[in-house]
């Protein structure tokens, strides 16, 4: 049997006459950037992300450096973030020859730590090691929200910015002591990615900036088209960092279909879980299942699975036999950010963030998707049980 990772074809398949009457309604508009289409969606995307503002930008990775452009990042500042995510985030605070900070993850959810953090911050105050701290950027990793509260109370006590990275994690809802909360809106601003492979997805790049700030999301308008005050004036330095109407227009047609397919994510994962539950390896400790923090505790979107990550014994052999068994598999990330060759000259050295060290050692992402058949599930873990027959 072939699994694929990632199966977007399924999904088009059952929404593209609506999409096609949306793009042809664009096509005859010849409404190309930004514009009402841009505009219907960050109306419904604020009011459902629980935000004042949403602000489409180019990507996701453009989104973070929007922010940071409006937050008057300066070259030498320094900004906290976990050494366990994509690259876009770390390389968003370099670009601006500001110095990412690295904070090590909470193993049981791949997320910083607000223990480490506390005592990053403690440490950093005490030895002056980290005085030019402006902000932290807390990433939603694999559709699980960081545990915001303790992250937000340090921010206050520290008097720092939260840009929340929520590229992975559109709609995951957090139990906060103020009430159900979702990602990218409990930060000074949150960022959105619309990657094919997200999980609310465009056809091509796209992000988006949420924010309850007015004057903020302001200055992030300007920042798109330039910095430009009016035509042709400008009084700050921006980008063009424009979302595209063709884009907003599919993100559109697939937002309302967005609870229902997080749903069938998370009913993917239940059975895997039964499935792997059956199968003995958890007790045998060949592998271990993602750890679901905010389940049970009020909230729906406790976790949307934009990745189901399982850590592994032998997970390299792993990978390759499942490869030959035709199951794909992505390892999300297999070098933390803190030893990529071209953070070099930060100074870090192997073994200062264990567990982000560890994780990118052991973990494995299994194909996950609305679309996911139950047969298809049951022969991956049929290919684990082969796999680890003989330890
Ligand atoms: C995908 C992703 C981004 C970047 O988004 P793009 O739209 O691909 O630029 C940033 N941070 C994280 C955690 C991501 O997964």
């Amino acid at each position: 049997m072939k699994v694929p990772f990632l199966d977007l074809q399924a999904q088009f398949m059952a929404i593209k006459e609506e999409i096609r009457i949306k793009i042809d309604s664009i096509l005859e508009s010849q409404r190309f950037v930004l514009g009402p289409e841009v505009e219907a969606l960050e109306r419904e995307m604020a009011s459902f992300c629980g935000v004042k503002r949403a602000i489409g930008v180019s990507s996701g990775t453009d989104a973070l450096l929007v922010c940071l452009m409006a937050f008057d990042i300066k070259p030498g500042d320094e900004i906290i973030t976990t050494p366990f995510s994509f690259f876009a985030t770390a390389g968003a605070i370099a670009r601006l020859q500001a110095r990412p900070i690295f904070c090590d993850i909470d193993p049981l959810t791949y997320n910083l730590d607000p223990n480490k953090l506390a005592y990053l911050l403690e440490k950093g105050k005490r030895t002056k090691k980290i005085a030019r701290i402006k902000g932290i950027i807390p990433v939603h990793l694999f559709g699980q929200c960081a545990d915001m509260d303790k992250i937000l109370d340090l921010a206050n006590t520290y008097n720092l910015f939260i840009l929340e990275d929520a590229a992975q994690a559109i709609a995951a809802e957090y139990p906060s002591k103020k009430g159900v909360k979702k990602a990218g809106s409990m930060g000074l601003a949150g960022i959105l990615s619309f990657y094919p492979t997200k999980n609310l997805n465009a056809y091509g790049d796209g992000g988006m900036v949420l924010t309850n700030n007015d004057r903020l999301a302001e200055k992030i308008m300007r920042l798109r088209v330039h910095g430009e005050r009016k035509r042709y004036f400008y009084d700050m330095i921006g980008g063009n960092f424009r979302l595209d109407a063709l884009q907003a227009g599919v993100l559109r047609v697939k937002l309302p279909y967005l609870n229902l397919w997080l749903e069938k994510r998370q009913e993917a994962a239940a059975r895997y879980e039964a499935l792997f539950q059956a199968s003995g390896l958890i007790e045998r400790k060949m592998i271990s299942l993602p750890l679901a923090v905010y389940k049970n505790k009020g909230v729906k979107n406790y976790h949307t699975y934009h990745q189901f990550i399982i850590r592994a014994k032998k997970r390299n052999q792993l990978q390759a036999y499942l490869k030959e068994r035709g199951v794909e598999t992505v390892v999300y990330y297999p070098r933390p950010l803190h030893l990529q060759k071209c953070f070099e000259y930060l100074g870090y050295r192997k073994g200062e963030f264990p567990e982000a060290e560890k994780a990118a050692r052991e973990v494995l992402a299994l194909p996950i998707y609305p679309e996911i058949t139950p047969e298809q599930q049951k022969y991956i873990v049929d290919c684990f049980e082969d796999f680890y027959k003989k330890d």
